[in-house]
């Protein structure tokens, strides 16, 4: 059976772990391969690869370091085939969606491609007679990064993608559900020429998580995941002197006024409520319709729509989505519904029990579709990360602006609307850090920045984009004085006192 090992200085190594974890492939539900799973001692030689390799990264000039992120992103596509196959083999996501997952990834790294650019710094010419201020944006070293299972290919190069092009060395600890991917993108760094230590990957669970968080050598965690793990990281991180952004769990919701495009409207929520088996963090998994009619309306297609939904295995082309990651997340879901259904919202469509003929064994789930769901719920409340839909109805946009901006979580909000004014104080006012205007899944683009509010993120400084520069680098500021003539004729004058 195929053996996963760590990716420590330029190599694959075991390490020192002493456990394994299983790889299951979710359309089989069988073991395919296994991973080792590291802890303080594996974290430890990391850092010294890590260590070793970074300062004269770090000297190497911004174009140089750029032209490396050229080629890892040629190399991306060049992979492209191969390395969405191997994402949906572990996911269970279709190959659409995992070419989705590297191509959003590869974006970032196109962003970090202009590195000698955005690490241009500040100057004042004459701040003070002969002097100059300038600032500047240097690495902070090494830097590490833990990443959730739904986005294997993504998650990790919002983070190394721009920690790495600003000269800093990482270590990334990815999801153990799913860990081959994140080790390809590391053996095609190496390729594209990054230097043995700049990328290594640790495999691991809370073992290896706690090592980082506690290694006085790791400058900076950025962590992605659920959001009890989210606020472990942040305190644990940020109590051990570290820079510490992390991303936790949603629950989005999607606004329908009634003046939408119901045909948009309904053809934008099979997609995000159901594509990737909804283990997306910027789904929408709670419809809010504004007004009776406009209610009975969406409920009545959508009941329709999901019925139209084909569930299959990650590489059938038909498939609207695939399997979910794992047999205790499909659990986890079977066991939110049951609680939507004796909380007294209304069942119209139950997904439980599918089973795929020639894979029962799989971890397929079908749509959910509630109805008539009330915001006391516990199952509204919480993320349930699965193919289920919850219909909250609403008598106004008051009211329905009000359920985003009250729940634990803020990843993003949408809103359906040809009503131009509406929508955009809807925006202003949504207490949540990413918004939509018809458009359903409102992921920002590289070069804007990835972050959400509430329990969705801990941490001020958002993912990619130049929030994702700053994340990675500290300022220095110089102030400089070559005074003109004989320097004991002249009185040093600070700026602000004259
Ligand atoms: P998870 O929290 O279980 O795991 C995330 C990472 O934390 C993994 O690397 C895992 O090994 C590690 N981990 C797990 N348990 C730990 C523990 N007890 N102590 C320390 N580390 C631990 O999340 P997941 O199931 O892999 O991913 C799904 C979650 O991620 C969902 O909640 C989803 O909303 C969220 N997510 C959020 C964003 C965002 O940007 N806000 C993006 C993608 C996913």
């Amino acid at each position: 059976m195929r053996q996963l090992q760590h990716f420590i200085g330029g190599k694959a190594t075991r390490g020192a772990a002493t456990r394994d974890g299983e790889i299951f492939d979710p359309n089989s539900g069988q073991v395919q391969a296994r991973v080792c799973l590291g802890g303080v001692d594996d974290i430890n030689a990391a850092v010294e690869a890590a260590k070793k390799a970074q300062p004269e990264w770090a000297a190497t000039n911004p174009q140089r370091r750029a032209r490396v992120m050229f080629k890892f992103k040629e190399l991306l596509e060049a992979n492209m085939d191969e390395l969405a196959a191997l994402l949906s083999s572990e996911h269970g996501k279709v190959i659409a969606d995992s070419k989705g997952d590297v191509q959003r990834g590869l974006e970032v790294i196109e962003f970090a491609c202009g590195i000698p650019h955005l690490l241009k710094g500040e100057y004042t010419e004459g701040a003070g007679p002969g002097i100059d201020i300038y600032a500047m944006r240097q690495p902070l070293g090494v830097v590490a990064g833990i990443t959730p299972f739904n986005f294997p290919a993504m998650i990790p190069m919002w983070m190394f993608g721009i920690a790495i092009a600003c000269g800093n060395a990482f270590i990334l600890k990815p999801s153990e559900k799913d860990p081959s991917v994140p080790v390809r993108l590391a053996e095609l760094m190496l390729e594209a020429g990054a230097p043995d230590g700049i990328l290594n990957v640790v495999h691991g669970d809370k073992e290896a998580v706690d090592a980082i968080l506690t290694h006085e050598d790791i400058k900076a965690v950025s962590f992605v995941g659920s959001s009890d793990i989210a606020h472990y990281v942040y305190q644990t991180g940020t109590a051990n002197g570290k820079r510490v952004q992390a991303m936790g769990g949603a629950k989005n919701h999607g606004i329908i006024m009634p003046d939408a495009d119901m045909d948009q409207v309904i053809a934008d929520f099979s997609g995000s409520a159901y594509g990737s088996a909804g283990e997306r963090c910027m789904a929408l998994p709670v419809a809010v319709p504004i007004g009776k009619d406009t209610a009975d309306e969406f409920v009545g297609r959508m009941q329709e729509e999901v019925g139209k939904l084909t569930v299959g295995i990650s590489t059938d082309p038909e498939a609207h989505y695939g399997p979910v990651v794992s047999a205790a997340h499909r659990q986890k879901i079977e066991d939110y519904i049951e609680m939507g259904v004796k909380e007294g919202a209304d069942l119209l469509v139950d997904g439980r029990g599918l089973s795929l003929q020639g894979n029962e064994d799989g971890f397929f789930i079908g749509p959910s579709l509630f109805d008539n769901v009330k915001p006391d719920m516990q199952s509204y409340q919480e993320e349930i990360f699965g193919p289920v839909l919850q219909v909250v109805r609403a008598d106004s946009l008051e009211e329905a602006a009000r359920l985003p901006s009250e729940h634990q979580y803020g990843n993003g909000a949408a809103i359906f609307t040809r009503n131009g004014l509406a929508a955009r104080q809807f925006a202003q006012k949504v207490n949540v850090g990413m918004v939509g205007i018809n458009v359903p899944i409102p992921v920002p683009v590289a070069y804007h920045t990835f972050g959400g509010w509430k329990r969705s993120a801990f941490g001020d400084t958002n993912q990619h984009g130049p929030e994702g520069i700053k994340f990675y680098t500290k300022v220095k500021t110089v102030t400089q004085r070559w005074p003109d003539g004989d320097v004991a004729d002249q009185s040093f004058i600070i700026p602000t006192m004259q």
